[in-house]
């Protein structure tokens, strides 16, 4: 029986994950957290009885408590929920399916009790991937990508020597605009922007694909997850989403992952890694396949992915400004107090109005996500 935690268990990937242990008896859910819907939480605790859920919100923690007293389960509130859950005696594997920085300090707090970890929320490896993958190492536990990208880098160095990595060719399927000139861009509005082609996410990820911020995260994190330079790291806009990643080895030869587009496939993968358990589910049908095609991505129109180069280039605090600044504009687009366009504006500007601190610590790191935030609110008149 594997025993995991589930950070972020009422959102796109933390249900997913549930499905595949609803689907799969030898996995065992000791604890799940999540930020506001408490209803969803309680219906999770009655299926899946863990010992311990949290909410980050003091009322629905104070809900969730009068909803689930009947039960033998203990109900945790806030950071301390979320520490608690991560470094839990029983759990073996930490799913950290929360969205955004919040997920750093319970990350690291997880490794440093030698949980292996199964990573969702790459905005933590963005911004902190400079004291994540080294303490990882030395506690000697497992960063698992759940990023498809990832996953498919990931499975497609199976067996290979990781120093042998010519290059990484991370998939892109373009988002909801591709194709699309600035000027067109202007009016577009959160309805169309939620419009993913392929994938059915949360909507923070939905809007940072259309914006390629996204893919911008994911360089990022690549980096991180696989020890390469920026430059080893080529994103190729793929529509059609079937290829989820390749790897070029030093002697030209590249392996691809492929699959429909299910994030099942690469949570499953990095639950049960090295092994790969029975799935249900489409199939590629190549006969079907009318084509697959690729493209070079428009940096100049989707600044976001441009930007996230300059800002792993620049090093240090700057990936955190990216990120923070990405994370409080979509917030505002979201709830219709800025344009389209001025998420990336404001990114653009959060990133020179910066002052570098060089290896940030996880207060610094704060520090710098609090600046962005208040910088983006001011840019945007709030
Ligand atoms: P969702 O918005 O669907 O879900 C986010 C989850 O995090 C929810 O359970 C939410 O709880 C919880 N949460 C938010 N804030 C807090 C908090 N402060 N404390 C505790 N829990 C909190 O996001 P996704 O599932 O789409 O994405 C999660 C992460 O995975 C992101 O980092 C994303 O980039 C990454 N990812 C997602 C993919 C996808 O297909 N969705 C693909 C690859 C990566 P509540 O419901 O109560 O708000």
């Amino acid at each position: 029986m594997k025993k995991i935690a589930v950070l972020g268990s009422t959102g796109s990937i933390g249900t997913q994950t549930l499905e595949i242990v609803r689907e799969n008896t030898d996995l065992q859910v000791v604890a799940l957290a999540a930020g506001n819907s408490v209803e969803l939480m309680e219906q999770q605790i009655r299926e899946f009885r863990p010992r311990l859920a949290a909410m980050w919100s003091e009322k629905a923690c104070e809900d969730l408590k009068a909803r689930v007293a009947d039960l033998d389960v203990k109900i945790l509130c806030g950071m301390d929920g979320l520490l608690e859950i991560a470094t839990m005696e029983e759990s073996e594997i930490l799913v950290t399916a929360i969205v955004g920085m919040i997920g750093i300090r319970p990350t690291i707090a997880a490794i440093e009790a030698g949980k292996d970890i199964a990573l969702a929320n790459k905005e933590t490896l963005v911004t902190a991937g400079h004291i994540i993958m080294p303490l990882a190492k030395e506690k000697g536990i497992s960063i698992l990508p759940v990023d498809s990208e990832h996953s498919a880098v990931f499975q497609s160095l199976n067996g290979e020597k990781p120093e042998q990595i010519e290059k990484i060719l991370l998939t892109a399927s373009g988002g909801p605009f591709r194709g699309k000139t600035l000027e067109e861009l202007k009016n577009m509005k959160v309805e169309d922007a939620l419009k993913h082609p392929n994938w059915s996410m949360g909507r923070k990820i939905t809007i940072d694909s259309s914006t390629l911020v996204n893919k911008g995260l994911e360089v990022i994190e690549a980096k991180w997850l696989f020890d390469v330079a920026l430059d080893q790291i080529q994103v190729v806009v793929h529509p059609q989403s079937i290829i989820h990643s390749m790897v070029q080895f030093r002697d030209g030869g590249i392996m691809a992952q492929l699959g429909t587009p299910d994030m099942k496939l690469p949570i499953q993968y990095a639950l049960y890694y090295p092994d790969r358990m029975p799935m249900g589910g489409k199939r590629v049908d190549f006969y079907d396949l009318a084509k697959i095609t690729f493209e070079k991505p428009d940096m100049d129109t989707f600044k976001g992915l441009k930007l996230a180069y300059e800002a792993s280039e620049i090093g240090g605090s700057m990936p955190t400004v990216y990120n923070a600044a990405n994370e409080k504009a979509v917030s505002l687009f979201l709830d219709k107090k800025i344009s389209y366009l001025q998420i990336t504006e404001f990114i653009e500007a959060a990133m020179k109005n910066h002052k570098k601190v060089e290896s940030p610590t996880v207060e610094q790191i704060l520090a710098a996500e609090a600046e962005s935030h208040a910088f983006v609110t001011k840019a945007a008149g709030l």
